[in-house]
């Protein structure tokens, strides 16, 4: 059994704590908002009088936060309140350059750090199924590995610091844009009088198969569970996927990398949360694909 300071009792942390505690680890959570405070108790989460006091004693700390400055900022105020030998595990997806600095100021105190950012949603927050994407040092990997498989299912170590907010932002990066790209399949299929159970059977065992296709369509029909068939409610929020396509826009322009489409893709989805739908599914993006295509 570890000692674990976790920061950041949220939509993800709350869960992700509770699967902690349940599994038998000591948790001591902090939140600012009372109300996620609360909410960690009934889950077996011991609440700490503030962030300092959640990690003075844990061997691990772990932090789930809003954004980069967040993470900087905790970081700065509780690795001097930390134990010595402590390994610090940022989860929050970040930019990477804050994810850099959070490992270089853990460095700076002797202490062992770990980006390990999630994909899974709130959904495999719950169920313990979420995977890790994970940048840091061999040695800590290896001691936070434990911890990912007691809150998810897949893990993978994607080399050196920051290494997994990089793989989380190309893989999004990915997501949003074949996302867009089978809105705009089905759309010019409906135009071209194409049924969408035989675009699908046909493109889900063709070369244009992929997650966005197979395992969450957004049409109502060919794929059951996925959100187009419950009104588009998240799943994965529309103003998320726009922050991780920001995000990704923000690495390739400090990087001088053309993501052409990547670029496109976060210009789409920030005219579709302009327009009220932010906290829509990411896959109710067909319906700006349809709308445009109604005007041309
Ligand atoms: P959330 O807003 O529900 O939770 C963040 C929590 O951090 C809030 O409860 C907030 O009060 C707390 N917080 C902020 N500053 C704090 C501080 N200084 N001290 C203590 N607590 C503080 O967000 P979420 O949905 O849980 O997401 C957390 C991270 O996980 C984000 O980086 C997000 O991009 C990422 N993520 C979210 C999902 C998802 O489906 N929600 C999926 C994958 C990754």
């Amino acid at each position: 059994m570890s000692t674990i300071g976790f920061i950041g009792l949220g939509n993800m942390g709350a869960p992700m704590a509770a699967n902690l505690a349940k599994a038998g680890e000591k948790v001591f959570g902090f939140d600012l908002v009372p109300t996620a405070r609360e909410a960690a108790v009934r889950d077996g989460v011991e609440i700490a009088a503030g962030a300092r006091q959640a990690v003075a004693d844990a061997d691990v700390v772990i932090t789930m936060l809003p954004a980069g400055e967040h993470v900087t900022a905790v970081w700065t105020d509780v690795l001097p309140a930390a134990k010595k030998g402590a390994l610090f595990i940022d989860c929050s997806t970040i930019d990477v350059a804050s994810a850099r600095a959070a490992h270089g100021l853990a460095a700076k105190r002797g202490v062992a750090a770990l980006d390990a950012p999630v994909s899974g949603g709130v959904g495999g927050a719950r169920a313990a199924t979420l995977t890790f994407m994970v940048g840091g040092a061999e040695e800590a990997f290896g001691r936070g590995k434990p911890l990912f498989e007691r809150m998810g299912k897949r893990v993978v170590h994607c080399g050196e610091a920051g290494n997994g907010q990089v793989a989380k932002i190309c893989n999004n990066m990915i997501l949003g844009v074949s996302m867009i790209a089978v809105s705009e399949a089905f759309v010019l299929g409906e135009k071209l009088g194409l049924s969408h159970k035989a675009l699908f059977d046909v493109a889900s065992v063709s070369s244009g198969q992929c997650w966005s296709l197979t395992s969450y369509c957004p049409v109502p029909g060919p794929v059951p569970t996925s959100p187009a068939n419950n009104d588009y409610k998240p799943g994965f929020a529309a103003a998320l996927m726009l922050k991780d396509l920001k995000l990704a826009r923000e690495a390739a322009r400090s990087t001088g990398t053309e993501t052409v489409l990547g670029a496109h893709a976060a210009q789409i989805y920030e005219a579709f949360a302009q327009q009220g739908h932010a906290a829509d599914d990411f896959s109710a993006i067909i319906k700006l694909v349809r709308a445009h295509a109604h005007r041309a």
